[in-house]
């Protein structure tokens, strides 16, 4: 029976969601959680422990993030749509933990908002995102000046699939091995479309991405090992050395003796790489600049 005297955080956003006759915009990935049972395994998943500062990326409704802010130290949350203010005012009543912040997290200053929110403590990010920009958020979180310690976010499950792939598989990609170089993923948990406000057409996986003490590479010139392996899988049919012509301004010659000194054949593709293999690469490509 619904508590009216301490209403559950589904109860609040229903209410709050009826009132201001909020329509859910699909374009922006609005495929709301409101089930608190729901939330509450993810966050159980993904083991936050008390004090722990975390960064949501799009609240929505804000049912994950009232649960979050009874969990948590700190709560960051940062919605695209102004629209949604006046419900997550309704629903956040009362959560004194949490900063909410109206802004595009594709164009936000990472290293300002988290230092402002958190005080230079780290964080982690716990999200149900919009995957319109799943790929861009978690390559704009694991590149940043200031990554998280850990990430926890509902995917579609092909975008699961990808970043867990394997090097040299048809899914292995850009994604893949800069996620896999800033640490380890897995899945925490399979959630079917009739979980969501609307459905989606897909099936979602809750993932965990921790960050490694000790990344299993360490290149010489990190920026370059970025830069190389958004090169590699560039234009995935042409050859790498091609593919580095092309991103670095190489000549054919260079390109091909690069890879040789890296102990790669002339013709490899880019996407049979591994993770090791792209970092030596890295560094021979450092060297030649250097050089
Ligand atoms: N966390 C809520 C939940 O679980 O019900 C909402 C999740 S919904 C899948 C994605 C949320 O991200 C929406 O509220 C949407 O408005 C917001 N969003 C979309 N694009 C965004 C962006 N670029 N920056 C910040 N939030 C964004």
């Amino acid at each position: 029976m619904a508590d009216y005297q301490n209403p559950s955080a589904e109860l609040r956003a229903r209410v709050a969601l009826e009132k201001y006759k909020f329509r859910n915009t699909h374009s922006l990935g609005q495929n709301f959680l409101l089930s608190d049972q729901l939330i509450g395994a993810l966050l159980d998943a993904a083991e936050l422990q008390s004090g722990e500062n975390v960064l949501e990326i799009g609240p929505g409704a804000g049912v994950m993030t009232r649960l979050l802010s009874e969990r948590c130290g700190r709560v960051l949350a940062v919605e695209l749509d102004q629209g949604l203010e006046p419900v997550l005012n309704d629903v956040l009543e009362g959560a004194p933990n949490v900063s909410l912040v109206f802004r595009d997290i594709m164009k936000a200053d990472l290293r300002s908002l988290t230092g402002a929110a958190f005080g230079g403590e780290g964080y982690r990010v716990v999200a149900n995102l919009p995957y319109y920009i799943t790929a861009d958020v978690l390559l704009r979180l694991t590149d940043s000046q200031c990554p998280p310690d850990s990430i926890c976010v509902m995917v579609q499950r092909e975008a699961a699939e990808r970043i867990m792939s394997a090097p040299g598989s048809k899914q292995w990609c850009a994604m893949a091995a800069q996620l896999q170089y800033y640490g380890r993923a897995r899945t925490l948990m399979e959630v079917p479309p009739e979980a969501f406000d609307p459905p989606p057409h897909v099936v979602s996986q809750f993932i965990r991405i921790d960050r490694y003490a000790d990344p299993p590479v360490i290149p010489a010139d990190e920026a370059l090992f970025r830069r190389l392996i958004h090169a590699a899988f560039a234009m995935r049919r042409k050859t790498l050395a091609n593919n580095l012509k092309a991103s670095f301004g190489m000549s054919q010659e260079a390109a091909r003796a690069a890879l040789t000194a890296a102990g790669l054949d002339e013709r490899v593709r880019g996407e049979a790489l591994t993770l090791k293999e792209l970092a030596r690469l890295a560094d021979v490509l450092a060297d030649a600049a250097e050089g």
